[in-house]
């Protein structure tokens, strides 16, 4: 029997606070909630793969261990993904106590919000700014405002917590909404399913009486006309009975590939906001709030250090910086640009791996539809002049190379030239978005092992 009562867990949790230090209990057991218990396993959620792994390999045996000697059940420990949609154990939702009426209703409406992700720790920056605004207008006036709300960017930069955020405010406002969150993916899950077995009304159910739907990661839907169909009449019961919808996407509505276009198009009837890529001073201000989360004071060097050897993804700047408090607390070092250098420099130098002057050539000739030997050449046309700076300024910021070596790489240029072309694309990436998406194509190319893959081919 499945039972999501967490009396154990909580007296587990009492023993092991005595057992740890303060700081090792609030950095890996505050982040764990209890799901559920069986007489087998005990199913703890855990916020990412990271935590899991820590978890396993630092503390499954202390927790098996203090559990067993709270029980005589052969109970074990499993773990499980807080990005899971949270499917809540049915006891809860049968709960009859009427006096927890109110609270049974939120339960109930939030299942699938996860209560980490507030507005209250979203960082606004200029890259996130619009969308924030759009998030806090809508939750502040569901179905008045904008319907639907579309919500896109690239990975990690935020639109998930942006969604729960709104999720929370919207049931803090008013616990009777019944709103429900899930990602694209979830939904064609529960389509197949119910056409599997032939439940279409039930499936209907699910969705027409919600005052607010959040739907995830659209572009999942690309090319799947059976839910993109049905997708469409959920959208169109809800839209027409004023109710809200919130959708998250990795493009812009008309960017969307293999998406019918009635859907592109009523996705961009409402409101569209985008998420950009944060700036130095966003990536900074997020890490001293992750830090925050953590009850850590994170030293304003180690926050430049972090932020500036991670491009965009928000994701990998908060990994990173769990990897360091971790680290910290394991060895009992203080959280500092010392420690930072020590521990992540296998992964900030893995950035770079891909890269070396072939690479660097072969990328760059190859987008600019040129050959490797003009980029050597003495030849002074635009066609070949800016690629090879180009080149040069990629080989300055992302190898070890001396700028004498650059320059002899590129047909015996000399230093100086290496220095004004590296100078003059770093402004000109800033100025010029055309420029700045090249650039970012060639890299993206070269991380990816593409251009590698082309240049073992040739030499073979
Ligand atoms: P996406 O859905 O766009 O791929 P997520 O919303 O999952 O990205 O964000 C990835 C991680 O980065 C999450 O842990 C989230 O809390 C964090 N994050 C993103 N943007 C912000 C922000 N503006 N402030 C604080 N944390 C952020
Ligand atoms: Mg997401």
């Amino acid at each position: 029997m499945t039972t999501s009562d967490n009396e154990l867990w909580e007296k587990c949790l009492a023993k092991l606070k005595k057992e740890i230090s303060n700081e090792n209990y609030l950095t890996w057991f505050v982040p764990i909630s209890f799901h559920s218990q069986t007489e087998k396993e005990l199913t703890l959620t855990v916020p990412n793969t990271f935590y899991k792994d820590c978890l396993q390999q630092n503390y499954l045996e202390l927790i098996t261990s203090t559990l067993r000697s709270l029980t005589t059940l052969p109970i074990n420990i499993a773990f499980q993904l807080e990005s899971k949609p949270l499917s809540l154990p049915q006891e809860k939702i049968k709960e009859k106590d009427s006096q927890h009426k109110v609270e049974k209703i939120s339960i109930v409406s939030c299942a699938s919000i996860n209560p980490k992700y507030k507005f209250e720790n979203f960082v606004v920056g200029s890259s996130n700014q619009f969308a924030h605004a759009a998030a806090l207008s809508v939750t502040n006036n569901p179905k008045v405002t904008y319907n639907p709300l579309f919500v896109y960017g690239g990975v990690g930069l935020g639109k998930t917590h942006l969604l729960h955020a709104m999720g929370n405010a919207i049931i803090a406002n008013n616990p009777q909404t019944r709103v429900r969150y899930l990602s694209a993916e979830s939904f064609t899950v529960d389509l197949i399913e119910s056409l599997k077995h032939d439940d279409m009304q039930n499936f209907r159910k699910r969705y027409r009486p919600l005052d607010v739907l959040f739907v995830d990661d659209i572009q999942f839907l690309a090319g799947k006309n059976r839910t993109q169909e049905e997708f469409f009449y959920t959208f169109n019961a809800l839209y027409e009975s004023h109710k809200q919808l919130i959708l998250s996407s990795d493009s812009y509505p008309k960017d969307l590939q293999n998406i019918e276009e009635r859907l592109r198009s009523r996705f961009e009837s409402g409101l569209v906001a985008d998420i950009e890529p944060p700036d130095l001073e966003t990536k900074i201000a997020i890490i001293y709030k992750k830090g925050e989360e953590h009850n850590k004071i994170i030293p304003q060097e180690l926050a430049s250090f972090i932020a500036n050897n991670i491009k965009t993804n928000i994701r990998e700047l908060e990994g990173l910086l769990l990897r360091v408090i971790a680290y910290a607390s394991f060895t009992n070092r203080d959280i500092d640009l010392k420690l930072a250098q020590e521990v992540l420099r296998e992964f900030i130098y893995d950035r770079n791996k891909n890269f070396n002057i072939a690479t660097i050539m072969t990328a760059t000739a190859s987008y600019f539809e040129i050959k490797i030997a003009d980029l050597k050449s003495k030849k002074r046309s635009r066609q070949i002049s800016i690629p090879r700076q180009i080149a040069m300024y990629l080989c300055r910021e992302h190898t070890k190379l001396s700028l004498p070596d650059i320059g002899r790489h590129f047909g015996g240029k000399d230093h100086t030239t290496v220095i004004f072309a590296h100078k003059k694309f770093t402004r000109l990436i800033n100025e010029n978005n055309e420029l700045k998406n090249s650039v970012k194509i060639i890299i993206e190319n070269i991380e990816s092992g593409k251009t590698l893959r082309n240049t073992s081919k040739k030499s073979e």
